[in-house]
């Protein structure tokens, strides 16, 4: 990677270059890009096999920003259930009111609680939209990814795909007979 992709990779919206009617910036990354950030999240079982396209709008009230973003891009992963690999689009919008940073205290990482995630802080004449997205990406992978809703998942006796297609393992017979005992108890009572 040499510098001049180096730089752009910042992706850093300078504070004057926010006019009255907002900056609008729409820009694109490589799966690589994207690659980098699943890096950092411990486990993963995510990787990008498309571009990220990203477009952000940019309002500013004297120092406060408001950022408005989406993203959309596809990440391979595997189904918690039927462990097959799929391909999952993901699309996302964001906002982020954004103070300056000498004008709220800065508190320690840990002590941010959820709730007050969309109000973050910049420093200095510009803000880095790198960490914004970071973030937005990371929450928006899903922590239980499913293949489809309806997922069959796979058969506990011989392991197969149930969505590819039916074993002879017989477990509604296991159940059922549950249910006829419990059927017989409740009549005897
Ligand atoms: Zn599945
Ligand atoms: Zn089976």
């Amino acid at each position: 990677m040499d510098r001049l992709e180096q730089s752009r990779n910042d992706l850093k919206i300078r504070l004057d270059e926010i006019e009255e009617s907002g900056y609008r910036l729409s820009c694109s990354r490589n799966k690589d890009w994207v690659n980098n950030i699943f890096k950092d999240i411990q486990n993963t079982d995510f990787t990008s096999i498309d571009e990220i396209s990203i477009q952000i709008e940019v309002f500013r009230v004297g120092k406060d920003v408001f950022l408005k973003g989406l993203f959309n891009t596809t990440v391979r992963t595997s189904c918690v259930k039927c462990l097959d690999s799929f391909d999952l689009p993901i699309e996302a919008i964001f906002h982020y009111n954004l103070c300056a940073a000498d004008e709220k205290e800065l508190l320690p990482e840990k002590e941010i609680n959820k709730a007050d995630l969309d109000l973050s802080c910049y420093q200095g004449d510009s803000i880095d939209v790198v960490p914004l997205l970071r973030e937005q990406i990371i929450l928006n992978v899903p922590s239980y990814p499913l293949c489809q809703e309806a997922c069959k998942g796979i058969c506990p006796q011989c392991g197969l795909n149930l969505n590819h297609s039916l074993c002879q393992c017989d477990k509604k017979e296991v159940t059922s007979s549950r249910f006829e005992i419990l059927k017989e108890l409740s009549l005897k009572q």
